[in-house]
């Protein structure tokens, strides 16, 4: 089945058809080092691990490089102002900014972690590529396409026509943004800087490039240079949050077009946003999660996973706490239908006679043409949850268990957030239609409606078993 996503250069659906057959390359932005990652970081991050994952799914070998930005990312990056936020976050601590990125590189890894992100082939540091990026830079001075003035370079925008194309900002719109930053230095505002001279800043070294003062490379300039030297001049995919979109990602089309000569990226795909109970997150509203908050809290790392990637990446997600309630609910119906189909595989619990056949070969092709669909998430969901209550209503055989845990197997692989195949115990053969029961118990919870709720659970009750609320969601005991 040909997959097809959505191409923010073009702003259309397009078949990913690699530039070599069977292989996939594909470039992530990862973060900036400079404080604790938050939820909004990890939608975008997560949106290209499960985008991974399924193309590894569909057979196709890919090569992922995400980098992480270390010097150079300014607080106002738009229109080139402020500081560095490294050398922000330096002032504020007291600690180095070298100090500070090793601090945040490692929380960076252990979310990761926490969050079943398959770890990426490659995660440079900026700051061990300077020589890659003062040889293209270099070029681009020698080709005349950039200019240095007092040793800062910039980068000529009029040299390259095409500069605007991703983002669709006019060009009259992009002088007035720029206009807001007053720079004498650069023959146009829009002119972004590949290299900046400041000797009071703490990452420094000596120009890469001939003729050069000392300074620190521009944002842009670094994504270049990483994904030219991992992943060649031209790549399939190349990932971000929409706001990467202006300036980071038209000014890195400008430098890596102008300097081999070739398209740079097939294919631009960009993760929305998300919301905080409908309001933009932020420090001051008090709505702003990092990871780790979310952690404190008690959920688990699947949990957040499942409550972020469950909506389309193009989709504006509304994260709340009571999301990852529900997200912790549908975890635990898939572990509980796994659970029966491993007792029914070990004899633990009596096998039927259903074979499952239709059902799961109608979960399989829903799944894959959701995925396959701009990678609609919300629709692979569906079908999984259309396949966990065939499950639970069928009285299967050990081989048709054996058949559709091998389904679940797959559904998780590409999407990360259920867990492994729960662990078989014959102490906890609650049937099938007390787990749909505790199903409804728990959306009626959530609805607030107490009546229904207590009326299921004594329902639960009247037939020997009871409810046992776990981190992953409540389950069966006998009673
Ligand atoms: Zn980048």
């Amino acid at each position: 089945m040909p997959i097809r996503l959505h191409n923010t250069l073009t702003r259309r659906l397009e078949e990913l058809r690699p530039i070599v057959a069977g292989k996939v390359t594909m470039y992530n932005c990862g973060p900036t080092v400079y404080s604790s990652p938050h939820i909004g970081n990890f939608r975008s991050f997560l949106f290209a691990d499960v985008l991974r994952r399924f193309l590894e799914d569909q057979g196709l070998e890919v090569r992922q490089v995400m980098n992480i930005t270390d010097v150079g990312h300014l607080t106002l990056d738009d229109v080139e102002g402020g500081e560095d936020k490294m050398e922000a976050a330096s002032k504020k601590t007291g600690r180095t900014a070298w100090e500070i990125a090793a601090h945040y590189i490692g929380e960076f890894e252990e979310c990761q972690r926490e969050l079943a992100v398959r770890r990426p082939h490659e995660m440079p540091r900026a700051t061990d590529f300077i020589a890659a990026m003062g040889a293209i830079i270099g070029d681009l001075l020698q080709k005349g396409v950039a200019y240095q003035v007092n040793g800062n370079v910039y980068f000529e925008i009029a040299k390259f026509p095409a500069y605007g194309q991703l983002s669709g900002k006019v060009l009259d719109e992009l002088e007035e943004g720029a206009r807001v930053a007053v720079n004498d230095e650069k023959k146009d505002p829009r002119d972004f800087a590949l290299w900046k001279v400041d000797s009071k800043h703490q990452m420094q070294w000596d120009a890469p490039f001939a003729g050069g003062a000392r300074g620190f490379p521009g944002w842009h300039i670094e994504c270049s240079a990483m994904s030219m030297h991992y992943l060649g001049d031209e790549i399939d995919i190349h990932t971000g949050g929409e706001d990467n979109v202006f300036p980071h990602h038209e000014c890195e089309i400008a430098q890596s077009e102008a300097h081999s000569g070739r398209p740079f990226v097939r294919l631009w795909l960009h993760a929305r946003h998300l919301l905080v109970d409908n309001t933009k997150m932020s420090k001051s509203l008090g709505n702003f999660f990092t990871v780790r908050d979310i952690l404190a809290r008690g959920y688990t790392g699947l949990e957040l996973r499942f409550a972020l990637v469950r909506a389309h990446y193009r989709q504006t997600l509304n994260f709340t706490l009571k999301g990852l309630d529900e997200a912790r609910a549908a975890i635990a119906r898939v572990q509980q239908a796994r659970a029966r189909l491993v007792r029914v595989r070990d004899g633990a619990e009596t096998a039927g006679g259903d074979d499952l056949a239709a059902a799961i070969a109608a979960a399989g092709q829903g799944f894959t043409a959701a995925m396959s669909d701009d990678l609609n998430v919300s629709e692979a969901l569906a079908a999984v949850f259309e396949f966990v209550g065939a499950c639970n209503r069928a009285s299967p055989s050990a081989a048709a268990a054996t058949a559709a845990l091998a389904a679940f197997a797959r559904f998780e692989d590409v999407l990360g957030c259920f867990g492994g195949e729960p662990v078989a115990d014959a102490t906890d053969a609650a049937p099938a239609e007390l787990l749909e029961l505790l199903v409804q118990r728990t959306a009626a919870k959530q609805a607030k409606d107490w009546a229904t709720a207590d009326a299921l659970r004594d329902r639960i009750a009247a037939a020997g078993w009871k409810i046992v609320d776990t981190p992953a969601g409540p389950r069966l005991e006998p009673a």
